[in-house]
């Protein structure tokens, strides 16, 4: 199929590319001229693990940027809007969304052969049918249902293993105002035979989007609230939500009597709280929906307002030892929200660090992948290591904000050095005993 994307960002580049791997032909459309030649000149615009690899391989072949929607829609069958939909602070803006749709609109009036329109961004419930077609059909003054199809497909990578994600679905979601466009979205993605397929409408597919990050947000903000309490009353969370996770609900024992360890597992930890570009938006915004709509989701508030608190947290353990961080050297190990990506949007590492440069602290930051946006932030108000023992030499405390499996090296380079600083783990990712001084969430 030849199938356009606007927008070539985290998802539109990783789903572009993932349909290429599949065998389609793929237009990407940015605004973003620089965007756009980096990704022809095959350069990834980001950091993802594979997205080199594909592009390389695609680029240039099944796979090319242009920045006119109206010359990707008219080479296409299909068109993917996977633009951007941040919250404004009091809401979903859905400005590129609506802007992307005048523009794939203008495009449609120009066109004979039927299209597909599906959209990728996450969106409030009833969006797609109360936004997006009324927009597409003023603009090409042309039906939907008659003339093109509209169909919402939400995205459930997670970035950090977003081609992994894509190329191995657990679920296709297509939601769709009509079957034919049901149909073209079901070939887009057949070669995934073995994934499951829910066939909706529009606006189930936007719920189910919501309904996904909205429960694992929830699952992380209780266990930071259980970790707090836990180290209120002198217990570790980790032993306490081991004893949670054996509950054979979560870890079921298999025939021959072995446990699984789901990956949810790791949404049932002790930490200093969620991050991305995903969680906090999707939560807020669909808060801020219910409540124009004379609804309310008080546990959803308890969620953020959990999550929120946590780099807080940080601050405290540090300040056990450091009442006043004045001077004080500080390294910040992890600044991207997650491992295995250099997106650092609402990170719990730029709260912290934003704190400890106002408070006067001498900060050094040490991620393996996020150092340019960590830069585009802090500049020079921070110092970049370059490599972890360049990081912990002479600082006098260290936060670990990140679970980057280059931090587990961390007690071996304080062993090899004599200074020892303390250690505030923020992701319960190194032993009890790996520092001379070690604090932990939830101990
Ligand atoms: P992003 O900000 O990384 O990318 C959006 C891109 O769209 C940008 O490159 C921007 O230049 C481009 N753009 C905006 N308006 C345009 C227009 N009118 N024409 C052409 N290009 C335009 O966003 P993202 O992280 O890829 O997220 C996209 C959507 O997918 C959002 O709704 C997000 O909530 C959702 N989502 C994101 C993730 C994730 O992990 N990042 C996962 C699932 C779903």
């Amino acid at each position: 199929m030849r199938v356009c994307i606007v927008g070539a960002g985290y998802v539109g580049l990783v789903t572009g590319l993932g349909l290429a791997d599949i065998g389609h032909h793929v237009t990407c459309v940015d605004r973003d001229q620089a965007r756009v030649d980096l990704i022809n000149s095959g350069e990834p615009p980001f950091y993802e693990e594979g997205v080199a690899e594909q592009l390389r391989t695609h680029g240039g072949e099944r796979l090319r940027a242009i920045s006119s929607v109206a010359h990707g829609v008219l080479d296409a069958d299909l068109t993917m809007l996977a633009v951007g939909t941040p919250f404004d602070g009091e809401q979903i803006s859905l400005r590129q969304i609506e802007q992307a749709s005048r523009d794939v609109g203008a495009a449609l009036a120009e066109k004979d052969a039927y299209h597909v329109v599906v959209v990728k961004s996450t969106v409030v419930p009833g969006t797609t049918e109360s936004v997006v077609v009324p927009i597409l059909e003023e603009v090409s003054n042309k039906r939907a249902g008659r003339d093109f199809g509209v169909g919402m497909n939400p995205e459930f990578l997670r970035e950090g293993n977003a081609v992994a994600d894509f190329m191995k679905p657990d679920r296709i979601v297509l939601g769709a105002i009509d079957q034919r466009t049901q149909d073209v979205m079901a070939e887009l993605y057949k070669p995934f035979s073995d994934a499951e397929v829910v066939r909706t409408t529009p606006k189930t597919a936007e719920m189910i989007k919501y309904a996904s990050n909205s429960l694992l947000a929830t699952l992380i903000s209780f266990s930071n609230e259980i970790a707090n309490l836990a180290a209120q009353v002198g217990v570790d969370a980790m032993d306490v939500m081991r004893g949670v996770h054996l509950d054979k609900r979560l870890t079921p024992i298999a025939e021959d009597g072995s446990r699984l360890w789901p990956g949810i597992l790791t949404y049932l930890e002790p930490g200093c709280g969620f991050g991305g570009s995903c969680f906090p938006k999707d939560v807020k915004s669909l808060i801020a929906f219910a409540e124009q709509i004379d609804s309310s989701m008080p546990l959803l508030r308890a969620v953020i307002d959990v999550n929120e608190r946590q780099p807080g947290k940080m601050l405290e353990l540090l300040g056990r030892h450091f009442p006043d961080v004045k001077g004080v050297a500080v390294t910040v190990l992890g600044m991207a929200f997650k491992p295995g990506t250099d997106d650092i949007r609402e990170s719990p590492s730029l709260t912290v660090t934003g704190e400890l440069v106002t408070r006067g602290a001498e900060v050094t930051v040490f991620d393996p992948a996020a150092h340019q946006p960590v830069f585009e932030v802090y500049g020079d108000q921070v110092r970049y290591a370059n490599t972890l023992e360049d990081a912990v030499a002479d600082a006098d405390a260290i936060l670990l904000m990140t679970r980057w499996p280059e931090f587990l090296g961390l007690p071996d380079v304080l062993r090899s050095q004599q200074r020892q600083p303390v250690v505030v783990d923020g992701r319960r990712l190194l032993d009890k005993g790996s520092a001379e001084v070690y604090e932990a969430i939830g101990l």
